[in-house]
């Protein structure tokens, strides 16, 4: 893909690094798709590891006065940061929905979700407090202090191109550290204007730097000897992979994979309710969420069937739409390939034996026949050991897993490889209370379909959703992006006891 799209003339999105534009001269090149019109409509530059390092060292060098500067200081940044994106809320919007082809309305939301996290860091200098203890031993106290690490990278997804980057570079930053954002290259254009909003906010040259790449730049955040953390997002193989070679290098690291969501429908819950909640959270941005719903876990035959009947008209009604169609539930997916991946699992589920109520395949949209649409997909009789049911498929297909009784819905998303969210639909609050408590998943929605819990909660999944023990954001986002220092003090007005040579206690 890299090199071809060095030929073409268009846009050519750039590197931020010591708060300068810099194009890069790697001359390797990542292609922009329109993906509703399926064509190229910019191009990024990938970044060498030389390029890295310079952002690294631009990170570097703003970090000392950074984490001087006051706690208060580094907050009203945030402040005016939150207020230009506010104020730039349509240009974002236009151009994350331009390059993910999510609809305009769920671009908005994308960016509003990241601003939550931002406020939440306009509040960090309160969360960042330390610990104290007054008299501690005799004319001793203890005292803590949560200090910065250093510079700090975050990796982050195509499909929140907006919110996964401010969860990261919000915190991180309020809490004194400098930022490397290497944002996805299929849709790199958001990252870099949020970068250029917080200059403009008054960030310092080198605070937020963002360089453009693919595997080449990851490596080389992984291996720099100055990086002190890093937070991923994206699939689970790259996460696993970002784990292991962070820490080996002595990163402190989090990394969050896919998802293969569940959400079990007891038979009293309320259908109509369930339904609504279960097309918006299985088809909504094309199921290109790792807190989408795409597997359905009726108890019951009865509740299957009901659930089935309701569901066909709900997806009948659906409008498949260019990302600027204000009538559209969702748009097209990100890219080609993509597209030919989904499209692929449905043919292995149609193999497998599921069986298939709803094809989304051959799906076109008139007048955009090159965009990379895909209309939803229905399967019933799924059962755990296809493939399709294992594998997360991030795309608008919805699987019906049919269970006998509570235990068996409740075990299947426990068993799952994934544990990112689980939903439970019920008008019984012992058994939600009870699934909650024992489901071994790591965010839980009761009547909730896409529990995404508020920036001042933590989001984070579990299993191979998530490697390292600190989520993003809320209290955790704070210990993750900061160390503990504890300090013991006696200001004794002269000498008061004898040498100690055993371990001093308390008595
Ligand atoms: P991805 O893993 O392909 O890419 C994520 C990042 O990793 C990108 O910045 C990319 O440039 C980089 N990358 C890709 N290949 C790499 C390699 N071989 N070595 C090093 N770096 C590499 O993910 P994606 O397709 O952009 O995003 C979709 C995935 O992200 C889905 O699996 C989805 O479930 C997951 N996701 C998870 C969460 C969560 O919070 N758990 C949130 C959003 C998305």
């Amino acid at each position: 893909m890299a090199d071809a799209a060095a030929t073409v003339d268009v846009r050519a999105v750039h590197h931020l690094i010591a708060g300068k534009p810099v194009a890069g001269a790697s001359g390797r090149w990542g292609e922009i798709f329109n993906p509703s019109v399926g064509e190229v409509q910019a191009k990024v530059q990938l970044a060498t590891g030389g390029e890295v390092d310079k952002a690294i060292q631009a990170a570097a060098k703003a970090f000392p006065s950074w984490a001087a500067t006051n706690p208060q200081r580094r907050a009203r940044v945030m402040f005016k940061f939150k207020q230009l994106v506010e104020e730039h809320m349509d240009e974002l919007a236009a151009l994350l929905s331009s390059e993910h082809g999510k609809v305009l309305a769920d671009a908005r939301g994308d960016v509003q979700r990241g601003l939550e996290v931002i406020e939440f860091a306009c509040g960090v200098p309160h969360a960042q407090k330390g610990e104290y203890t007054e008299g501690a031993g005799p004319g001793i106290d203890v005292y803590s202090m949560r200090q910065p690490l250093g510079v700090c990278a975050g990796i982050t997804p195509f499909n929140f191109p907006a919110m996964i980057p401010m969860w990261m570079f919000g915190v991180a930053i309020a809490c004194g550290n400098t930022f490397v954002l290497k944002p996805s290259e299929r849709d790199p254009s958001v990252p870099l204007r949020l970068g250029e909003l917080f200059l403009e906010a008054g960030g310092p040259d080198g605070v937020l730097n963002v360089v453009h790449g693919d595997k080449e730049a990851v490596d080389a955040i992984l291996t720099h000897p100055d990086v002190k953390a890093v937070s991923f997002v994206g699939s689970s193989d790259i996460a696993q992979y970002i784990y292991a070679n962070g820490t080996a290098h002595g990163k402190r690291v989090q990394a969050f994979g896919g998802a293969k969501n569940h959400g079990v429908i007891m038979p009293d819950a309320d259908m109509d309710q369930v339904v609504n909640d279960l097309v918006g959270a299985a088809f909504g941005s094309a199921g290109e969420r790792c807190m989408a719903l795409p597997v359905a876990v009726p108890i019951g035959d009865d509740t299957a069937d009901e659930l089935i009947d309701k569901l066909l008209p709900a997806i009948a009604g659906l409008k498949i739409g260019v990302s600027t169609d204000p009538d559209a539930h969702y748009g097209p997916v990100v890219n080609a390939a993509h597209k030919k991946r989904i499209e692929n699992y449905i043919q292995m589920g149609v193999d497998e034996g599921a069986e298939l109520k709803v094809d989304g395949r051959g799906f076109k949209l008139q007048g955009h026949e090159n965009g990379f649409f895909i209309g939803p997909t229905l399967f019933d009789h799924v059962t755990p050991t296809m493939k399709t049911y294992q594998e997360e498929i991030f795309g608008p297909v919805l699987q019906i897993v049919r269970a006998k009784n509570f235990e068996e819905a409740a075990a299947l998303p426990s068993n799952h490889q994934y544990g990112n969210g689980v939903a439970i639909f019920t008008r019984n609050g012992l058994a939600a209370r009870e699934f909650a408590a024992r489901v071994n998943v790591g965010m839980v929605g009761i009547n909730v379909p896409i529990p995404v819990p508020v920036a001042y909660h933590s989001f984070g999944g579990w299993k191979r959703s998530g490697f390292g023990d600190q989520n993003q954001h809320g209290m955790e986002g704070v210990r993750f992006w900061t160390k503990v220092k504890t300090v013991t003090q006696r200001w004794p007005e002269g000498l008061t006891e004898d040498s100690a040579f055993i371990i001093p206690t308390m008595k």
